[in-house]
């Protein structure tokens, strides 16, 4: 592959971080851990410099443990969308932090709290104002408890991991105090300064902790897994002849020697600089391990049984190789050593020098071990710009995996997922403030995901080794500093020589689809023999980048790239000379760019381009980015008029959601000799159906067309649905569908007369549906109305038996389900209510009739294995059910009248779960099915005007697994029936107490 495009490194000019300061702040922390009350009490003296041009009237702490209790604005988010954890905690679970005793500069002051009554912010007047220059000092005593339930801090037992549990400085910054309150969605932002922390423990706690552990016993000899280890505690790495502010910050504050221990209890003081947050994780089990990169220690806290997982080295060596990466990527490590530890919580979180997760596979750790770069040392405000952390890191990560297996896509999942969140127009954009998200699944989705695109974008518009420099400057002029969108991008313009600001607005501050298309391409012989070829490309979406210009790869063949775009312009032309004549040309061969649709990038031809053929295999539908897949597959069933019958399914995609068509062609071959007033069973037979056209495409909308002349009845039909919900990742929806169908009988030989009169319909129908799954409650409800004709077919050949030939009529059905899980043993109960009604003034024809016992001769019409008289499960044997309508199981499918209501109640009792194989669940059950119906539906003879009906039984349930598709099977046995001579199965007898089965591959309800 060649690139026309200079990659080449821009001129650096050594342009520092010019008019950039940042506030200067000093911890000394005394604290005693009381563990049976899990709570930490400290008292804590902070030294704050004024390094802003500013004079400062007010002074801010984060008192961010108390997030994590009931009334906190984080608690009330948590709530709102769905997910309860803190607002039921009680006392002693849920946590605090509280402050008192607070003074500055020895005067005694009073808190504040701004939002309340959220009290995770707290605010001082000061006694005097705080020039700038000058510096002041806060003094204050707290108590601080982590909650039960986890979430980045938490106890249990006796482990304690401690995240954000001291009061912590705000940061005080160009835009003013970044006084902001803890949410679900979104993390911290802290000033750089030292941390001298004195702790109060039991004596066999094993810590684990941000910095150095200057003086005191951390358990990790007691701990060490290896008991050859020479623990290295690095306890005089701050402490150098002539140290600067470190040493001092050091002299004046107390040591373990001030302290008075009882009985039981020890002292471990930890001290570290250049630092925003300090971490402290404390289990008296931990197993200690180390390593080292360089002379940055490495240690790692595991749990005993962590042995297989963490232990033996493996989680040292993947810390080891996390940081040797990130050196080469961004450079030195300024710290002396970084700590990983087995949280509580699963997961993972950074901290400075730490990181605690819940495994130790190697993907976390690149992740929250890039942390330490990208927001430990590279310091952004995380709620603010959280794609400056998370994106970032996920990008340096997976940029790993590349390097390392460059034969494999690791952007082809992400990409597609976004896309579809894109096209549905589920995207906002990347930087946002975290908690102004729409919820935390939209936050999730465009921090880390989007983000991580954003970043492999600007790898793909510059190039790999220019990213690389890129990296190196922006790690070299912002270390240990606090770092913005505009920070990075100063750095890329500077570094790659190329103008980003439109790249950077559009895709952190806008939501727009990419998508170029292929324009007119003129190929011309220079005198030299060589090619000069000129392509337009044309911009149709609002969104720009460069677009390579290029040959699709094949096999073993890469992609060529001839030439490169700006992108920007609506039409655009490049021109670019080859040697060669250059082949089928395409835009993006590479598939870089978030281009949305492929199938405009490539140049005209006789035969499609971009588009895959394979042989179906029924179990799997395929997509692909850059083309149209096409599955073909033969197929054979059977049934009485055609006899044996074959037939070749032809099925497309792009994207797995657009252009979805399935053709089918279908020959009888066996079946008998015409009579002769019939037409042949045995002709060509054709179904045809298109949902999703790529033209009609509209977030949250589908729509599909279909068109049949199908084992003699002929029809079409079109829907358009559009569909609600709150948020992508929310089950919760709500749903309404038009359709307009015709429907006809034209070869009574294929039909079951139980099911089909000799008619048809016309009819449009309105539905509208809600999904409300809500705990373990599962609501649906389904309401349909609609209104049409219903006429004789005159060519079916047969006399009718109606006293019109065409008349209107209305039809509606509600459908309202409820499904509960009932506690933790895998038992459920269900229970659906269906009602149906047909108005017009003469009886309905049957395919329209309110189906007594399950799915109506429309619904059936779908499945070819009991669509016809004489299908695979349409045998005297065989009892399939199909479910739908009254759900009657037990009684037989042609049942049908003008109205009915039914109720169907299930209790069912888990006795298997698997996560892998093809059997995933099997179950019992046991169901009862009612109904009362008018006495068209169910004739038994009596005189009233209508009959109730009732069948109970049990039965067994499974759920398989085969290829992409899940589907349950049911083998159920009604063994009670009310009225006997209308059930389904009547082979056994005709009493109401029978030996009955059935079996279905579709759920009941
Ligand atoms: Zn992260």
């Amino acid at each position: 592959m060649f690139l026309a495009l200079v990659a080449s490194v821009g001129h650096i000019t050594p342009v520092d971080t010019g008019g950039y300061w940042q506030q200067r702040v000093d911890y000394q922390i005394v604290a005693r851990l009381n563990e049976p009350a899990g709570v930490l009490s400290g008292s804590q003296r902070i030294r704050y410099v004024n390094q802003s041009p500013d004079t400062l009237q007010e002074f801010y702490l984060h008192l961010y443990l108390n997030a994590f209790r009931p009334g906190s604005r984080w608690a009330d988010r948590d709530s709102v969308e769905g997910r309860r954890r803190f607002n039921d905690l009680q006392d002693p679970d849920y946590a605090f932090n509280h402050a008192r005793n607070a003074s500055i500069n020895g005067v005694a002051v009073t808190g504040e709290y701004p939002y309340a009554p959220d009290s995770t912010i707290v605010r001082f007047p000061l006694p005097a104002p705080l020039f700038p220059g000058e510096s002041l000092r806060v003094v204050l005593d707290w108590d601080a408890r982590p909650s039960t339930v986890p979430r980045r801090q938490g106890r249990r037992a006796r482990r304690f991991d401690f995240a954000q549990w001291y009061p912590r400085v705000v940061v005080y910054d160009r835009y003013g105090w970044q006084d902001h309150p803890l949410y679900p969605a979104g993390e911290f932002y802290g000033e750089f300064g030292t941390f001298d922390v004195v702790l109060d423990l039991p004596g066999d706690q094993v810590v684990g902790a941000t910095g150095v552990p200057i003086e005191g016993d951390p358990g990790w000899d007691r701990a060490k897994a290896d008991p050859d280890l020479e623990i290295d505690y690095q306890r005089d790495w701050y402490a150098p002849v002539g140290a600067g502010r470190g040493q001092m910050a050091r002299a004046s504050g107390t040591g373990c020697a001030d302290l008075i221990l009882g009985p039981g209890r020890k002292c471990v003081r930890f001290y570290a600089e250049d630092v925003h947050h300090f971490a402290l994780s404390l289990n008296p089990d931990y197993v200690y391990e180390e390593g080292r990169f360089g002379g940055i220690v490495v240690r790692t806290l595991h749990l005993p049984e962590d042995r297989e997982s963490w232990g033996e080295g493996r989680a040292v060596r993947r810390t080891i190789e996390a940081l040797r990466w990130l050196d080469e990527l961004f450079g030195p490590y300024p710290w002396p050593q970084l700590t990983n530890v087995h949280r509580i919580e699963g997961g993972g979180t950074e901290f400075p020098m730490m990181v605690m997760n819940g495994s130790a596979g190697l993907g976390i750790i690149l992740h929250e071990v890039g942390h330490n770069y990208l927001m430990g040392i590279l310091a952004n405000n995380e709620w603010k710009e959280g794609f400056l952390d998370e994106g970032f890191s996920s990008f340096q990560a997976t940029w790993y995996y590349e390097e390392r297996l460059p034969d494999r896509d690791f952007y082809a999942g992400l990409e597609r997922f976004l896309l579809d969140l894109d096209l549905d127009d589920w995207s906002e954009p990347v930087s946002m403030v975290s908690d102004e998200y729409r919820d935390f699944d939209t936050y999730r989705a465009m921090i880390y995901f989007k983000a991580q695109l954003f970043y492999r974008q600007l790898r793909y518009i510059v190039g790999h080794e220019t990213m690389r420099a890129i990296l190196r400057e922006y790690y070299r002029r912002w270390k240990l500093k606090h770092v913005t969108e505009s920070a990075l991008l100063d750095v890329a313009e500077e570094v790659s020589g190329r103008d980003l600001k439109a790249f950077f607005a559009q895709w952190l501050h806008g939501t727009p689809l990419y998508d170029y298309a292929m324009g007119k391409v003129r190929r011309r012989e220079l005198p030299d023999e060589t090619w000069e070829t000129t392509v337009e490309v044309k911009r149709i979406g609002d969104g720009w980048i460069p677009v390579e210009v290029g040959e699709s790869g094949s096999g073993e063949r890469e992609a060529i790239v001839h030439a490169r775009t700006s992108g920007k312009a609506e039409r655009e032309t490049v021109t670019f000379r080859t040697s060669e004549r250059p082949g089928r040309l395409m835009l993006d061969p590479r598939l870089e760019t978030h281009d949305w649709n492929y199938l405009n990038n490539r140049e005209g031809g006789l035969l499609p381009a971009g588009e895959a053929f394979r042989l179906d295999s029924y179990v799997r539908e395929p997509s692909r980015r850059d083309g149209v897949v096409n599955s073909v597959a033969p197929a054979v069933w059977y049934n009485e008029a055609a006899g044996l019958t074959g037939a070749l399914r032809w099925r497309t995609n792009y994207l797995g959601r657009f252009d979805r068509m399935t053709f089918w062609i279908v020959r009888g071959i066996t079946g008998p000799e015409p009579t002769t007033e019939s037409r042949d069973p045995r002709l060509w037979d054709l179904y045809f159906r298109l949902e999703n056209p790529l033209r009609l495409r509209r977030p949250h909308t589908s729509q599909t067309l279909e068109a049949w002349i199908l084992e003699g009845r002929a029809g079409t039909r079109l829907t358009w649905e559009r569909e609600h919900r709150r948020s992508w990742a929310s089950p919760n929806r709500r749903w309404r569908r038009f359709t307009g169908r015709w429907m006809v009988a034209r070869n009574r030989e294929f039909l079951d007369t139980a099911l089909w009169s000799d008619g048809g319909t016309v009819e449009v129908s309105d539905a509208v549906g809600w999904d409300a799954p809500s705990g373990t409650t599962d609501w649906k409800v389904v309401f349909e109305y609609g209104a049409g004709v219903a006429y004789a077919a005159r060519d079916v050949g047969a006399t009718l038996d109606r006293r019109y030939d065409a008349e209107p009529f209305g039809r509606t059905t509600l459908d309202v389900t409820v499904r509960r899980q009932m506690g933790e043993g895998g038992t459920s109960v269900a229970a659906r209510l269906f009602g149906g009604l047909y108005v017009a003034e003469s009886p309905p024809l049957k395919q329209r009739a309110i189906p007594l016992s399950g799915a109506d001769p429309y619904a059936r019409f779908g499945n070819p294995l009991i669509r016809s008289r004489g299908a695979p499960f349409v045998r005297q044997e065989f009892f399939y059910h199909a479910p739908g309508n009254g759900n009657l199981r037990a009684y037989a499918p042609g049942l049908g009248g003008r109205w009915l209501s039914a109720l169907n109640l299930e209790v069912e009792q888990a006795v298997l779960r698997r996560r892998a194989g093809v059997l995933r669940t099997a179950g019992i059950v046991l169901f009862a099915d009612g109904a009362i119906a008018d006495t068209l539906a169910a004739p038994t003879g009596g005189d009233g005007p209508a009959t109730a009906l009732l069948d109970v039984g049990v039965g067994a349930r499974f759920t398989l697994r085969v290829g992409d598709f899940t589907f349950p099977l049911r083998l159920e046995f009604p063994l009670w029936v009310s009225h006997p001579q209308l059930a389904h199965n009547q082979r056994q007898g005709t009493d109401r107490f029978e030996f009955r089965w059935l079996m279905s591959l579709e759920p009941t309800f």
